[in-house]
């Protein structure tokens, strides 16, 4: 993967540029550590100037109001994207680290599929304006409308997971109703944003300012947009903790936040499940090396027939087919970073101190010297206030934990910060409805482990706010 070449230069104002002080950084491979190539770093004078640009877009031309120009202009983008889908692809296992099947997938042909032309198409479709019936107010008559108007000048900061899926899935929305933007990708990967932005330049007619695209290796340059008087709306996918930090550094200036953060999702499988069908996809959690909100990494057992239930996850995760993630055959490729690596590893650590049971996995693979991999790792006679079972870990680590009946299951699955997903399986789909009508999660399957992403997303407590 070594022989990538990215696109080096953000886009501030229409234009492809360097940073102002002409300062790069590395972008690194994590399934080789070898350096890809370096991209522009931004100060905060980078995004000051990004800033005033598309507040400028917004506040002075016709894009807010001009519904047809943003409709070619999404499908030019659509089209633009498209033309560089197998580049995409590419350059999306060589920076995300993420298995090629994934790219299949949500990293890159589901967006590609619907996160710009569905809201294109909405352009003509959605209820811009409708009538109230008539008002009267002390005695007067009055005709009564409901217009539908854009945010203003709206922050897109984007994690590193799925990089270009929330990306497209944040801007599709945000254009379509009028809307400007500054997009702030992870700086782990910054090059699925910077072709974005030359695709932007080169391939349609977005005036200057309607998107800016800001890369930096300095975090705090996206604190910019949530301190910056002159940005309306935070939309935030990332961390809790960042998520908290916008929420109070944006209050000054009264943001609207839209904050997607994380989960610790709880599967519960009942005991009249068919055990050797439903436990060994549990394994699910190494998907793209657990790095996803919505991973269910806890697995609920019920006592009953705990063992059985051990012995058939214990099997499936080690049994796992990682590595080298530009192979078809591979699951599971390494963590994005050095730091996330270490941040697993000592949650596994405190999963061992904490007295759980460690039966597969555990450190780093012997056979992978280079690359940030962390082996499959599964943890059983989990107590629910472990660390490892309340903290989200975004790294292959599945914590199994026994329950005695319906009702435990359920107190075990609420006992936590999120709520974002989870999963029941069982015979009885009458059971599993009741089973999920009690856990607080915002989507949840029955006898299903993955998320429909035609149904809203999004969860409870601290997972965020909006959908
Ligand atoms: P992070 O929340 O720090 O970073 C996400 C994005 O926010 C990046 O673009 C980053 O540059 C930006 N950012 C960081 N600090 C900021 C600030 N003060 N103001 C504005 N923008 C800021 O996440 P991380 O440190 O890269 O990862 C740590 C943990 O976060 C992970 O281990 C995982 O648990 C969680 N995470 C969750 C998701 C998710 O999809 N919910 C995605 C990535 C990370």
């Amino acid at each position: 993967m070594s022989n990538q070449s990215g696109e080096v230069r953000m886009l501030i104002d229409g234009e492809l540029v360097e940073a102002a002080s002409g300062k790069r950084f590395e972008n690194i491979n994590p399934a080789t550590e070898e350096v890809l190539g370096e991209v522009a770093d931004a100060s905060p004078e980078d995004m000051k100037r990004a800033i005033a640009s598309s507040r400028q877009a917004f506040d002075e031309s016709d894009w807010s109001t001009n519904r047809a120009l943003r409709k070619r202009c999404l499908e030019q983008l659509q089209a633009a994207l498209e033309s560089e889908r197998e580049e995409y692809r590419e350059e999306l296992i060589a920076e995300v680290g993420t298995p090629r099947m994934m790219t299949f997938a949500a990293q890159l042909d589901w967006p590609l599929e619907e996160a710009l032309s569905w809201p294109a198409k909405m352009i003509d479709e959605f209820a811009w304006e409708r009538d109230l019936p008539d008002g009267n107010m002390m005695g007067m008559q009055s005709r009564r409308s409901v217009w539908k108007e854009p945010i203003g000048v709206i922050g897109a900061i984007v994690p590193w997971n799925y990089p270009l899926e929330v990306t497209l899935n944040k801007l599709g929305p945000i254009l379509a109703t009028g809307n400007t933007a500054i997009l702030k990708p992870a700086p782990d990967t910054p090059w699925n944003a910077t072709r974005l932005g030359r695709l932007v330049a080169e391939k349609t007619d977005i005036p200057p300012g309607v998107l800016n695209i800001v890369t930096s290796s300095d975090h705090l340059v996206g604190e910019e947009l949530t301190v910056s008087p002159l940005v309306d709306m935070i939309s935030f996918t990332g961390s809790t903790a960042t998520g908290t930090r916008i929420m109070e550094k944006g209050a000054p200036t009264l943001k609207k936040v839209f904050l997607e953060l994380g989960g610790k999702s709880a599967m519960i499988v009942c005991d009249d499940a068919d055990f050797a069908s439903v436990i060994p996809g549990g394994a699910m959690v190494c998907i793209h090396a657990g790095q996803g909100c919505a991973m269910q990494t806890r697995m609920l057992l019920p006592r009953s027939r705990y063992d059985e239930g051990v012995e058939l996850i214990s099997a499936a995760m080690a049994g796992i087919p990682y590595g080298d993630p530009s192979s078809d055959a591979v699951f599971m490729g390494p963590v994005v970073s050095a730091r996330q690596r270490d941040r697993v590893l000592g949650y596994i650590e405190r999963g061992k101190e904490e007295g759980a049971t460690l039966v597969t996995g555990g450190g780093r693979p012997a056979h992978l010297p280079k690359g940030w991999f962390v082996e499959p790792t599964l943890f059983v006679d989990v107590d629910n206030s472990m660390t490892i079972a309340q903290e989200e870990i975004f790294g292959p680590v599945l914590a199994v934990i026994p329950y005695e009946d319906d009702d435990d299951a359920v107190r075990i699955a609420n006992e936590s910060n999120y709520g974002l997903a989870g999963s029941v399986w069982t015979a009885d789909i009458a059971h599993g409805l009741e089973i999920a009508a009690s856990v607080r999660a915002g989507t949840y399957g029955i006898n299903l482990y993955t998320l429909d992403i035609g149904s809203p997303f999004g969860g409870f407590k601290q997972w965020g706010i909006g959908r």
